[in-house]
């Protein structure tokens, strides 16, 4: 090693302990501060809770001039320059809610080298004012915080950060560190290309969160099993609950409130300083439950949320990973809590056949369902199959819910031909194509009246499917549509329709191995200091 590069190494030790009160650098933390430190580039992946903050601000405040820090967390920029005004370092930003006064103390404060830090809207790199702005100061590094929000595929794309080559081409010799808790071989190599990071040094952290027990649950009656997790595993905890649509994070926080559990809602529908209001409300004080769409968490650093549930499939294993990931950042024991159900399956599938861009888009939508989906199917470890979408390997963990209770899984091959069949007959015979739950009252030779009207009772296959219930029925149709071996017709309704594959299935070259339901969930005690 070179002697300025221990020099560096001492210093930023330093900085860590004087200004941060900490004793020692996590993981690859002290690498990636020398890298920076010594003008090279890197690119870093950690989870969230991971310590990403510190690869960059530590940097910043031993190297000569102000970091920049592009985030496009707006909402936040105030709390995290409190913060570190409150450490003594001294920080600003610039975004669209400050006015002429205030932006003009912060630039000139950058300009004369008075700053530590300085976070920029990545808006404002659009506006020439800010490059010229930049010339006249001193700049230290450019850290680029969230950096997969240039990735056009992924689940929270920015345009703006399209824009973020420029930083290399204006100013080839300051260092970048882009980071980010996405990691992906996909995103990652987006990210390399796109911010054009060709010699970046790669610091890819473990992806694993061992203190959250990863649990998926069949859907019956969301609300229910929702207060039912809250008051037997979680009661008096602080946690965040997922929801899809706008209606329903308002139509759950209400519930829970009715049922006497503190909640409030977040999404995007709503003003903005009630947002910020419930956002403030549920940073500061102890045991709130925000019920939130996933507008809601980025950038969000409170510790102790002992809970995040989904109470819809969310679209991505990815933003299922970064959205839990905001449990148990204090390291203690926290459920991941997914209910998830055969609607969804239909729902999304649909949403995807229906929506805009070309066919590489849909394409790239479905494997991100697929993948999402074979997590929900699995009788395997959760985060063994979690890891290994993120291409790192791991053996079965002992605290997911198939590890603690593994899930029995019987032949359903009958099963499956028997309902294919009845969606063959209806329509190689008939022209029609019907949704789940009148595909099953058939199989179960229900009389409905809609049933006897259309004259399905003549059909071969009315009431072979007596062996298993209205519940089991909706399982085989949920896991014959995860795995494609049925699927949603395009024509908006959530009718079932046939897919290449359901041939194999019928012509029993393909046999069907299901999971087998949990009658109901066990209420089994969180691990919570054992
Ligand atoms: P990320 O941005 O990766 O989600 P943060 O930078 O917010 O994570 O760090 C998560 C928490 O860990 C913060 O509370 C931070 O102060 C703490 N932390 C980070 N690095 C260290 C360290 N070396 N020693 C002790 N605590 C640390
Ligand atoms: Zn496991």
């Amino acid at each position: 090693t070179r002697p300025e590069t221990v020099d560096a190494g001492g210093r930023a030790l330093d900085v860590l302990r004087t200004v941060f009160g900490y004793d020692a650098f996590r993981g690859d933390q002290a690498e990636i501060i020398e890298t920076v430190v010594a003008g090279g580039d890197a690119l870093v992946l950690m989870p969230t809770g991971g310590g990403k903050s510190l690869c960059y601000q530590v940097p910043s405040l031993v190297r000569q001039g102000v970091g920049v820090v592009v985030s496009p967390l707006i909402a936040l920029m105030q709390d995290q320059v409190d913060a570190l005004s409150a450490l003594g370092v001294r920080a600003g930003f610039l975004n669209s809610t400050q006015d002429y006064t205030e932006r003009r103390r912060v630039e000139d404060a950058f300009v004369s080298g008075t700053l530590d830090l300085l976070y920029l809207a990545p808006e404002r790199l659009r506006v020439p004012e800010t490059l010229a702005l930049l010339d006249r100061g001193t700049v230290a590094l450019f850290a680029i915080d969230e950096a997969h929000c240039v990735s056009q595929w992924g689940h929270d794309f920015r345009p703006d950060y399209l824009q973020l080559s420029v930083l290399h081409e204006r100013w080839p010799d300051v260092p970048r560190i882009a980071l980010t808790a996405t990691a992906t071989e996909t995103t990652h190599t987006e990210i390399a290309r796109r911010l054009q990071l060709t010699d970046a040094r790669h610091f890819v952290a473990s992806f694993d969160r061992p203190n959250i027990r990863y649990r998926i649950a069949a859907k019956n009656s969301p609300r229910t099993q929702l207060v039912d997790l809250l008051r037997s595993e979680h009661p008096g905890d602080a946690g965040i609950v997922y929801c899809l649509s706008r209606k329903s994070v308002e139509q759950t926080a209400e519930h829970l409130v009715a049922q006497g559990i503190p909640a409030l809602p977040y999404h995007a529908g709503l003003d903005s300083r009630v947002r910020a209001a419930n956002q403030s409300r549920f940073l500061r004080e102890d045991g709130l439950v925000m019920v939130a769409t996933i507008a809601f968490g980025m950038g969000i650093d409170k510790p102790d949320v002992r809970f995040v549930v989904h109470l819809d499939l969310p679209k991505s294993v990815e933003g299922y990973y970064q959205e839990t990931g905001r449990a148990g950042r204090d390291g203690l024991p926290a459920t991941a809590w997914l209910a998830y159900g055969l609607q969804d399956v239909v729902q999304q599938r649909r949403m995807i056949d229906t929506s805009d861009g070309d066919a590489a888009h849909r394409r790239t939508l479905s494997a991100h369902l697929d993948a999402m989906l074979s997590l929900c199917e699995t009788v395997e470890c959760r985060r063994v199959q979690l890891l290994a979408y993120f291409g790192q390997a791991s053996t079965p963990c002992g605290n997911c819910d198939t590890c603690l209770a593994p899930p029995e899984t019987w032949d359903g091959t009958v099963a499956a031909q028997k309902l294919l069949s009845t969606v063959v007959r209806l329509e190689r015979e008939r022209g029609q194509r019907y949704g789940a739950g009148h595909l099953v009252d058939i199989l179960l030779g229900k009389e409905t009246p809609r049933v006897t009207q259309l004259g399905h009772t003549s059909l071969s296959t009315f009431g072979i499917g007596a062996d298993l219930s209205d519940g089991e029925w909706r399982a085989v149709v949920r896991q014959l549509l995860a795995r494609g071996l049925l699927g949603v017709d395009g024509d908006g309704f959530g009718t079932l329709a046939l897919t290449e594959a359901s041939a194999e299935v019928l012509s029993g070259n393909r046999p069907v191995l299901l999971r087998r339901e949990a009658p109901r969930a066990p209420r089994s005690r969180n691990a919570r200091g054992s």
